[in-house]
C-alpha cells in the first residue's frame, strides 16, 4: 500500500540532492543577511519541489516548521500555513507525532492519515529526514508526502462487494442443486414423482446460474469498452423496432400490449447496434415482467434539445404497471439492487440488467432517466446526444 508514497520519496531524495543550495562566495545583496539569504534560496528550491510532486507535500524545518508547501495540500487541510509549526496549521496530532520521532530518530515514518475535515479522506502518508542541507530555521530538514487514497479504497471496496454479491448469488442455486442431488440419491430415490419435481426444480436452478453467469460476463464485457467510443453509427428506431419484435414472444406470453410511436426525422448517431439492442431489450423485458399483467407496454423514440439548447434522441419504455417508489429510483441501476429481490428471483431476474443499461448508456455518452408513480407505471429512457445535422 505504501509502495507508491516511497517511490515518489526515493525520487523526491534524488531531486533533492541536486536541488541543495549552494553556499554564495560573492557578497549577499545589502538587504539580506548571509543566513536570510540562504534560507530564502532554500525555501525557492523547496518550493519547486513539492509543486513538482503529484501528490501533497510538505516541507519542513528541523524545528517542524513548514518551509515548502504545495497546492494539492490546501485540498487536504483546512488551514496550512508556511513558517508556522506543523502541529498548528494541520491539526493531525498523528501527523505532529510522526514528525516529532523522524525528527529525534532519523527513521522514515510511513502510516494511514484520517482527515476528517473538510470531507473525509484517508492519506498514505510518509514523513522522510533530509539531510545534507545545513541545519536550524529554514534548513530542509524534513520531507513530507500525503498521497490520497480515498477513491482507491471506496474502488477496491466496491470490488470486494460485487465481488462477495457474485458469489452470494450463485452459491444459492448451487445450495438448491446440491440438495436436490443429495435428496434424489437418497429418500427420493424410489419416488418418480417427487424425482420428476425435483429435476424441473434443478432445471429452473441450473438456467438461474446460466443468467446470472451470462449478464456478469456481460456486465464485464461492456465495461472493458467503456472508454471506447463506439466507431459504427446507429439507427435508435431501427434498434426500438428490432428490439419490439424480439420481445413480442415475451410480451405474448404475459398478455402484455406492446405499442411503438418513433420519431420521424433521422435517429442516427455514433453508437453499437448491438449493444443498444441489448439495452433497449433488458428495459422492454423489465417492463414486461414488472409491469401490470395484460397491460401495456410502450417505446417511443423522440429528439429534444436539453436547457441550453444541445440535441438529444431519447428511447423511452413506459409501463403502466404498479411503479416504483421514490427512495428506490437512485439505485436501480446499481449491480444486483432489486426493490424486492423475492419478485426479481421469481421472474428469473438476476438483478444486473439495469447496470448493463447503465454502463451502455454511458459508453454512448447516454444517461438513463426514470420517472415512476407508484400505482401508475414507470418510464426508463435512454437519452443520448447527437450532432444537429439532420
Ligand atoms: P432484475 O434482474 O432484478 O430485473 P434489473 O437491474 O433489471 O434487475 O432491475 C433492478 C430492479 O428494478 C428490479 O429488481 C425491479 O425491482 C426494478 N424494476 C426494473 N424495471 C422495473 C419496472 N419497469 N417496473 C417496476 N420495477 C422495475
Amino acid at each position: 500500500m505504501y509502495k507508491h508514497a516511497k517511490n515518489i520519496l526515493d525520487d523526491l531524495l534524488r531531486r533533492l540532492s541536486a536541488l541543495r543550495p549552494v553556499k554564495v562566495q560573492s557578497e549577499p545583496p545589502t538587504d539580506y543577511g548571509a543566513s536570510a539569504f540562504e534560507a530564502k534560496e532554500s525555501r525557492t528550491g523547496s518550493q519547486s519541489l513539492v509543486d513538482a510532486l503529484p501528490d501533497a507535500a510538505l516541507v519542513l524545518d528541523d524545528r517542524a516548521a513548514i518551509i515548502a508547501v504545495n497546492a494539492a495540500t490546501h485540498g487536504l487541510f483546512h488551514r496550512v500555513f508556511v513558517g508556522e509549526h506543523i502541529g498548528r496549521t494541520a491539526r493531525q496530532p498523528e501527523l505532529t507525532a510522526a514528525v516529532k520521532t523522524t525528527l529525534a530518530t532519523g527513521q522514515q515514518s510511513v502510516f494511514v492519515l484520517t482527515v476528517r475535515t473538510p470531507t473525509e479522506r484517508h492519506l498514505d502518508c510518509a514523513v522522510s529526514k533530509l539531510t545534507g542541507f545545513g541545519e536550524g530555521q529554514s534548513a530542509p530538514a524534513l520531507l513530507v508526502v500525503l498521497q490520497d487514497i480515498s477513491e482507491r479504497e471506496a474502488l477496491a471496496r466496491m470490488r470486494m462487494e460485487f465481488v462477495a454479491n457474485a458469489s452470494h448469488e450463485l452459491r444459492t442455486p448451487l445450495a438448491a442443486l446440491s440438495g436436490f442431488i443429495e435428496t434424489l440419491n437418497g429418500p427420493a430415490k424410489d419416488d418418480p414423482t417427487a424425482r420428476d419435481r425435483f429435476l424441473r426444480i434443478m432445471g429452473e436452478q441450473a438456467q438461474r446460474m446460466t443468467r446470472l453467469i451470462d449478464d456478469l460476463l456481460l456486465l464485464s464485457r461492456v465495461e472493458m469498452k467503456a472508454h471506447l467510443t463506439p466507431t459504427t453509427t446507429a439507427d435508435l428506431n431501427h434498434v426500438a423496432a428490432e428490439a419490439v419484435r424480439l420481445s413480442a414472444s415475451q410480451a405474448e406470453l404475459e398478455s402484455v400490449t406492446l405499442t411503438t410511436v418513433l420519431d420521424h426525422g433521422p435517429t442516427k448517431f455514433p453508437g453499437d447496434h448491438d449493444e443498444l439492442m441489448q439495452a433497449v431489450q433488458n428495459l422492454l423485458e423489465n417492463a414486461i415482467k414488472y409491469g401490470r399483467p395484460k397491460g401495456t407496454v410502450s417505446v417511443r423514440t423522440v429528439r429534444e434539445r436539453d436547457r441550453r439548447g444541445a440535441s438529444l434522441i431519447r428511447l423511452s419504455v413506459t409501463d403502466d404497471g404498479p411503479g416504483i417508489a421514490a427512495e428506490h429510483l437512485p439505485r436501480l441501476t446499481e449491480r444486483f439492487y432489486r426493490v424486492s429481490t423475492a419478485a426479481s428471483r421469481q421472474k428469473g431476474g438476476t438483478g444486473l440488467g439495469l447496470a448493463i443499461v447503465k454502463h451502455i448508456a454511458a459508453r454512448h455518452r447516454g444517461r438513463v432517466e426514470v420517472q415512476s408513480t407508484p400505482g401508475q407505471g414507470s418510464t426508463f429512457s435512454l437519452v443520448f446526444p447527437v450532432s444537429d445535422a439532420r
